[in-house]
């Protein structure tokens, strides 16, 4: 928290300097916003890493004097693991080596950056009260629900313009899939895309069966999601509760495909119970933080 590694240069071969002693695992570490959570954040590229023990001086290179980042992978990267790493890359950019200057250690409480017992103590008992002004639980809640809120809305209109990274898509732009990374990952019996995926999986209509029973509703659902997602909002449950279907739908869609990348990413079981009640727990909370069911004012009759 307190102290930061200061890499300077090294495009000299002779030089001894602290970037050739460490490895991947430390320029993984190098963000210390994310202090302790980076190698989590980026563990799938951690696997993906083509070597991964290079040492940090392998990973780039200098370009005008310039340090240049150049991370090599195992396999052409999928579109999630492609932003994965842009978010990777301009994290590790704020660490800027210098050409020509020594590496070395940089206290950053101190304005010098060197490092005394007095100043630690001080920063230790600085932490302790900021940490009694802590956001409450409410507060987390609110930053969280907003935070899912907004991804639950991109990944809706993703699936609505069939944007997302299905296998299908992929193919169309050209990413060589065989026939067994091209199935679904949820039945494994029919090729994957947005329709499939979302909407006509046995797996998916299990979801779509359990929420329907839930609202207590027996419709016939379309063959596409953008009109089902038409037809799911306005079911003729009141315009009150148009907004909560719209978020409900939001969430479903969101939730089928993080519950799909477990399964193709992580070997995880899909699990059809468990993944209902994680979309109604969200639900749970977003009606709770952003009163969702409310009655918008009306000057109708
Ligand atoms: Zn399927």
């Amino acid at each position: 928290m307190f102290l930061d590694i200061h890499i300077s240069g090294t495009s000299g071969s002779e030089s001894e300097s602290v970037i050739h002693h460490f490895n991947l695992l430390a320029l993984l570490l190098f963000d210390s916003k994310s202090y302790g959570k980076i190698l989590e954040l980026y563990f799938r590229l951690y696997h993906l890493c083509a070597n991964k023990e290079a040492l940090v001086s392998e990973y780039g290179r200098w370009v005008n004097e310039s340090w240049v980042w150049d991370l090599v992978w195992r396999r052409a990267l999928f579109d999630r693991e492609r932003e994965a790493t842009n978010e990777l890359i301009s994290a590790i950019s704020s660490v800027t080596p210098i050409a020509g200057n020594k590496d070395g250690w940089i206290w950053k409480a101190a304005s010098d950056g060197k490092y005394s017992t007095k100043l630690a103590y001080a920063c230790i008992e600085e932490h302790k009260n900021r940490s009694a002004l802590a956001p409450t639980v409410k507060d987390l809640l609110k930053m969280w629900g907003t935070a899912t809120l907004q991804k639950a809305r991109v990944a809706a209109w993703r699936v609505l313009r069939n944007r997302m990274p299905t296998c299908d898509n992929l193919k169309m732009r050209n990413i060589p899939l065989d026939e067994v990374d091209s199935m679904c990952s949820a039945c494994f019996q029919h090729n994957e895309s947005t329709n499939h995926l979302f909407l006509l999986c046995p797996k998916t209509e299990k979801v779509w069966d359990e929420i329907q029973r839930w609202l207590g509703l027996s419709t016939i659902r379309p063959q596409l999601v953008t009109t089902h997602f038409e037809s799911f909002t306005n079911l003729g449950m009141g315009k009150k509760n148009e907004k909560f279907l719209t978020a409900l739908w939001m969430c479903t869609v969101w939730q089928l495909w993080k519950r799909r990348n477990d399964c193709r990413f992580d070997g995880k079981a899909w699990e059809t119970k468990k993944l209902f009640f994680e979309i109604k727990a969200i639900m749970w909370s977003w009606v709770k933080i952003f009163n969702l069911l409310d009655v918008e004012p009306s000057f109708a009759s």
